[in-house]
């Protein structure tokens, strides 16, 4: 049984008891309709009230039971709230901590509602695609108003209830707050109500009276419409809420349903339900159970303060966790904290941190010219140059004064970390914490596991990621791990196109207008060419086999190291980031050709996305049957969250699966036969899948 069934005078209270937030799974949907059924039949019962217990009044659907044949198992959701709305009875919700969703149309097919101060009020359900499909598009507007309902359904956002206090939406506001103070609230209302013989207000029969509305949901539609872009959600949700004030309650109810229907099926809401399920799976390791014991991180270090390590250390002081920096000169600590406060400067000036936070921010990071200062912190990460030899140094020194027990980190975006974890006495202890550019921004965490970190290590590392607020992802062994490994196939297309005939900036505007926020030679301009070009030269040497485009050396050989210098693929006017082709890069480019002796051809946008993203997607496919990816939806968040790939695509690998498999495969065996056609060969994997008719995901 997921919900209680108690007596307590006249009153029969049901409360919801599905850890952790209640959800309404099809145990507690059952125990609703039994607890309603016994209260009706039983005579000396007058009124219900129906409660959460724990942490919520009630989350909404039981997520474990998304895309289950139980979710569409009778009693549904609706089934329910229609058996309370009709119940002979006064039922009265009571209302704490969570009322969201499907939560929340519950308690508004109840006849009353009181709630505790601070309850979270939403219909969150946009954020996953889809619209409330409980009735909460049609109840909420005659409950709160059209305006405030349109506002919750299209954001998601949730309210506190007692902003809320105010509307039709509560009864009564009870204070006190435990959860028997509410109960005891809740009971004497109900005492009330059947004492007054109050009547039973369903809030299917409240008239709305909303004078032109026609105007104010004409407005609605165009500005929802311009934020909502790609996603087909929003002006459903405007469309569901007109139709709460132009029919009547059953046919809003009927066309609420036809919405949901239709946008549960697609692309988008699948691709938004995609992430929320990779997000949760992604913070979970097989092999390392959820109760593995994890160390605790009360106190961290950085070695480097430089680009990375200045970002690193501010995530550390964010989340409330002291953290010193490591340097081997003072000007560079001075430099690197200067950088640091310049970044808190400007979210104080945009109004997103007070300066008592920045002050006590800043308070939180220690520097130190000497490695002894640190030897007492739980973790240290090491962000100094990306080069073996410095790393090897600065690893045997942590080795040495480093307390037993404190994990080891690397940002090493390219370097063996097996072999880093070897400059030390205890590889067990050495994990790779890969951050993004720039660190105190970008979400993922990419967690490097070497072949001897230890599963508390991990999973201690793991914690550390939800703490510091980003999206932890493990990735194994591998140059560049799972995102830069897959990356360097989608930059080695992206210059071959520049040989055959397309310009950056054609490249650019086909991927950004399919939805990445940035095209590839923007983004090698803000990164800087420098770094890719080291890379390559060092590819020249270690893989002499694979097919190089040289356009991208051309540019660095004129010192067009991108933003960072005023000129890369594109110009840039001095202050300013924004990119202006460069006459003389298309000179440049035209020379290029000719050395080749390539006639360039028109290329099509479409021929720009599929081999661009094809080349990420069958890499994705070797790093998943290498086992460097546990799973395919790991490497989508690596995207999501770190490469700016569009959220309503779902991922590398979600987008393959929704474009097929097999068709996937005979663009590439189409793209075999031109251009450095030998870098199409199909991963076996993505082969296999295609030919059983399965899917990455
Ligand atoms: P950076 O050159 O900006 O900073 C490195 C800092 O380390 C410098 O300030 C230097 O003085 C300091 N340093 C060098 N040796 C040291 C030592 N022995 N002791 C103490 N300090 C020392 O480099 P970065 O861009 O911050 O990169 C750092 C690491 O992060 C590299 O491994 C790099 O591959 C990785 N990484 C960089 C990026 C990026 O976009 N820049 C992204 C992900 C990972």
């Amino acid at each position: 049984m997921s919900a209680e069934y108690t007596v307590s005078g006249a009153v029969a209270v049901i409360t919801l008891n599905n850890p952790p937030v209640n959800g309404l799974g099809f145990d507690t949907r059952s125990a609703i309709v039994a607890g309603l059924k016994k209260a009706l039949a039983d005579e000396a019962v007058a009124a219900i009230v129906v409660t959460g217990a724990g942490k919520a009044f009630c989350g909404g659907a039981d997520i474990r039971e998304f895309n289950t044949p139980m979710a569409l198992a009778e009693p549904t959701t609706r089934s329910v709230i229609a058996g309370l709305e009709a119940a002979t009875k006064p039922v009265i919700a009571a209302i704490h901590s969570v009322a969201m969703g499907g939560g929340l149309e519950l308690a508004m097919g109840c006849h009353f509602r009181v709630a505790a101060a601070n309850a979270q009020i939403a219909l969150p359900e946009v954020k996953l695609g889809i619209l409330p499909g409980a009735g909460g598009t049609q109840r909420l507007p005659r409950l709160v108003g059209v305006e405030t309902a349109l506002n919750m359904i299209v954001s998601g956002t949730p309210a506190r209830s007692q902003d809320l206090a105010a509307t039709a939406l509560f009864d009564q506001m009870i204070a006190g707050d435990r959860i028997e103070d509410l109960l005891a609230g809740a009971i004497a209302f109900a005492q009330q109500v059947v004492k007054e013989k109050r009547p039973l207000k369903r809030v299917r029969d409240i008239a709305i009276d909303y004078p032109n509305h026609q105007a104010f949901f004409q407005f609605a539609r165009n500005t929802v419409g311009a934020v909502a872009k790609n996603y087909p959600a929003p002006l459903k949700c405007v469309e569901a809420v007109a139709a709460a004030v132009t029919m009547k309650f059953d046919d809003g109810l009927k066309f609420e349903r036809e919405c949901f229907r239709f946008l549960v099926e697609t692309t988008e809401s699948r691709a938004l339900r995609h992430a929320f399920f990779a997000e949760r799976a992604a913070a979970k390791i097989p092999d390392v159970p959820a109760d593995t014991p994890v160390r605790s991180i009360k106190t961290a270090a950085i070695i480097g303060a430089g680009t990375m390590g200045g970002g690193i250390a501010m995530n550390f002081a964010n989340a409330g966790i002291p953290v010193t920096l490591v340097e081997m000169k003072q000007e560079a600590l001075d430099r690197g904290l200067a950088t640091v406060r310049k970044n808190y400067e400007g979210s104080v000036k945009k109004g997103r941190l007070t300066r008592d936070k920045l002050e006590q921010r800043m308070g939180l990071i220690k520097t130190s010219l000497a490695f002894e200062d640190i030897r007492d912190a739980d973790i240290v990460i090491e962000a100094v140059f990306e080069d073996m030899a410095v790393k090897e140094q600065v690893f045997k020194q942590l080795d040495k004064v480093m307390k037993p027990g404190a994990i080891l980190a690397s940002n090493t975006s390219t370097l063996d970390l097996n072999a880093i974890a070897a400059f030390t006495k205890r590889p067990q202890d050495v994990v790779g914490t890969h951050f993004f550019s720039p660190a105190n921004v970008m979400k993922l965490l990419e967690i490097v596991r070497a072949e001897k970190t230890s599963r508390d290590v991990l999973a201690t590392t793991l914690k550390l990621a939800r703490t510091i607020k980003k999206t932890g992802v493990v990735s194994g062994v591998c140059d560049g791990f799972i995102g830069n490994r897959m990356l360097e196939e989608y930059i080695r297309q992206s210059l071959f196109l520049v040989d055959e005939g397309a310009s950056p900036a054609q490249i650019d505007g086909a991927l950004q207008k399919w939805g990445l926020a940035m095209g590839p030679f923007a983004m090698y301009d803000l990164a800087g060419n420098d770094i890719g070009w080291h890379i390559r030269k060092r590819r020249y040497v270690e893989r002499p086999d694979m097919a190089y485009s040289k356009i991208a050396d051309a540019i660095c050989e004129l010192g067009r190291f991108g933003q960072k210098t005023g000129s890369g693929w594109y110009k840039y006017e001095k202050g300013s980031r924004k990119p202006a082709p460069d006459p003389l890069v298309d000179e440049l480019i035209v020379a290029h050709r000719k050395t080749l002796d390539i006639t360039p051809r028109k290329i099509s946008n479409d021929e720009i996305i599929e081999r661009c993203m094809y080349a990420l997607i069958n890499e994705g496919a070797k790093i998943l049957d290498e086992g460097i990816a546990m799973r395919a939806s790991d490497i989508d968040m690596v995207y999501l969250t770190g490469y700016g790939f569009p959220l309503w695509r779902g991922g590398p690998m979600f987008y393959a699966d929704t474009v097929g498999l097999p068709l996937v495969l005979a663009a590439m065996n189409r793209f075999a036969a031109g251009y450095h056609g030998e870098c199409w060969t199909p991963a076996p994997l993505l082969a296999k899948l295609a030919a059983e008719g399965k899917t990455f995901n």
